[in-house]
């Protein structure tokens, strides 16, 4: 096979003076005194219903930038239809001609999108520059041209034995009926990796992505139309999650659902396709990324720098809204005044506020319901013998919904903080004594039902291969020396098992295999 080679897209610095910076800050500019009328997309068309939200920045929530027009049960009926009529002519195009789509997708968005769609992320998601080059401009080019290359291997493998008088072989099937992606607010690369993963290998989609980024699905969509992607091939709706829900897990085409979200979201929807399951042409594939509660435990040995690098950067890029972002950290005693020291000065100089200051490096959490529920576990803790806030602990909706890096230091290492998820820039420490190293293993592993990412910081190697062994099953993606956000399409493929997904690995070919219904045929000469 024959596609090009992917190399990871090289991260632009925005470095102040250059010229990258002052396209983005033109983008911004433009972004920010245009309003945007955002229409839904079903069969490649534009639909505008008239029903209209208004999208604001999480860090500036009295400006609009644009209104989207929101849908209801027939738009996603319509949806399911464009696609089943698409169908057909997209899975008997050569899958050449669809990777071409999604190389040129890729070129799009590294070259002449670029700076518009990390304006609408940085805007519409409240995501520094850097955070958003990243994500909307590294990652998803590179979940497209790796993807093309996963997508041409699986096409080249096949059976190694034919015997003479025959031949096997194996056709990698598009799935019957329709996949439907439900994709988050946090990645705009994952928002764009859902539909177009389920795509690329031949099938069509409903895409309905987080209310709260629609901003930048509406670039992405822009981006397929002008690669290629075929009318009905994706279709994008704006509606109302059950809603939606009702239409499609009812169809006898649903054939499968590519989801990142919450947990319980995913949970309920699991429970939803089992009860309707004698309604399917077949059985569903059922792909997700749900939460986490991600680990970072530093040994004795460690490098103190080291580790408190790795548990800033964790835990308050993006404002800890990763899926990954690590949110409770074990220190042990004797390492914890020196790193406590180091942490405490980077928190102190980051600066908080919105993203059209570069020099911000945490910016607002994406809505008031996820403001809210921080607020929540912060007071909490303030009131709670068993934790001691060290960092932050203030907060202020006036103008965004701003939560200060926050530090609790939890007495018991079952504190509600070092279990749940909070999704935002609150990090709980809970300090042992360096005796209790091996206790660690089991505490990490029982607190939490999730096993996402995690990370071991430490010097000796018996430790390292002692934390290895025995976390094995507390993480999908295990970071030695490092924080444990920040995996790269190409080279740590993402996703973890227990309550964080169905470890279908974004941007592997364990995933794009989800996407195949093999046959196998042999044929006797
Ligand atoms: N892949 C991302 C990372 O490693 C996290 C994805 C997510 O938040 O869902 O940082």
């Amino acid at each position: 096979f024959n596609v090009p080679v992917p190399v990871n897209e090289p991260v632009l610095s925005y470095a102040a003076g250059s010229a990258e910076r002052k396209l983005l800050q033109q983008a911004l500019q433009s972004a920010l005194s245009t309003e945007a009328d955002i229409p839904m997309y079903i069969g490649g068309k534009e639909i505008r219903t008239g029903n209209r939200f208004a999208v604001r920045p999480p860090h500036n929530h009295g400006h609009v930038l644009g209104y989207y027009h929101y849908g209801d049960k027939s738009h996603v009926q319509a949806a399911i239809d464009a696609a089943l009529a698409a169908k057909s002519a997209w899975e008997d195009l050569p899958w050449e001609q669809r990777a071409a789509i999604f190389l040129k997708a890729a070129d799009l968005i590294a070259g002449p999108y670029r700076y518009r769609l990390n304006a609408a992320t940085m805007l519409g998601q409240s995501k520094n520059a850097y955070q958003a080059e990243i994500d909307s401009a590294c990652e998803i080019v590179d979940f497209l041209r790796f993807n093309v290359k996963y997508m041409a291997e699986i096409y080249s493998q096949q059976p190694p034995v034919s015997p003479r008088g025959s031949w096997n072989r194996v056709e990698q099937r598009p799935l019957e009926g329709f996949v439907f992606a439900l994709t988050p607010f946090n990645f705009t690369a994952i928002a764009g990796n859902l539909p177009t993963s389920a795509a690329m290998m031949g099938n069509v989609v409903v895409w309905k992505p987080a209310n709260t980024q629609v901003y930048s699905a509406h670039v992405l969509m822009e981006v397929f139309r002008e690669a290629g992607v075929p009318d009905g091939v994706i279709n994008l709706v704006y509606v109302d999650g059950p809603e939606a829900g009702d239409v499609i897990f009812k169809h006898p085409d649903f054939a499968g659902i590519h989801f990142t979200g919450s947990t319980a979201v995913f949970q309920n929807i699991w429970k939803t396709i089992g009860e309707n399951i004698h309604r399917y042409r077949s059985y569903p594939r059922i792909v997700g990324e749900t939460g986490g509660k991600d680990f970072i435990l530093v040994h004795a040995s460690a490098d103190v720098k080291a580790a408190s690098t790795a548990i800033v950067r964790g835990a308050f890029e993006y404002q800890g809204q990763k899926c990954s972002a690590a949110s409770r950290v074990y220190i042990p005693r004797s390492l914890w005044p020196e790193i406590k020291d180091r942490m405490l000065q980077d928190i102190a100089s980051f600066k908080v506020g919105p993203v059209e200051d570069f020099s911000n490096f945490v910016n607002a959490v994406i809505d008031e319901k996820s403001f809210d529920k921080l607020a929540n576990y912060i007071d909490g803790a303030k009131a709670d013998p068993d934790a001691e806030i060290i960092a932050g602990g203030t907060y202020d909706k006036s103008k965004g919904y701003f939560i200060y890096p926050t530090v609790i230091v939890a007495k018991r290492p079952d504190y509600v903080t070092m279990c749940e998820e909070l999704f935002g820039p609150v990090l709980t420490v809970y300090v042992y004594d360096d005796e209790q190293w091996e206790e660690m293993f089991e505490v990490i592993d029982k607190t939490s039902i999730y096993a996402l990412t995690g990370a071991v910081i430490a010097q000796d190697r018996y430790a390292i291969s002692q934390a290895t062994h025995s976390l094995r099953h507390a993480a999908g993606n295990f970071y030695i020396n490092d924080k444990c956000t920040g995996a790269v399409v190409g080279q740590q493929p993402f996703g973890g098992a227990r309550g964080s997904g169905t470890n279908d690995k974004a941007g592997s070919m364990i995933n794009l295999l989800r996407w195949v219904s093999p046959r196998t045929i042999k044929e006797t000469f």
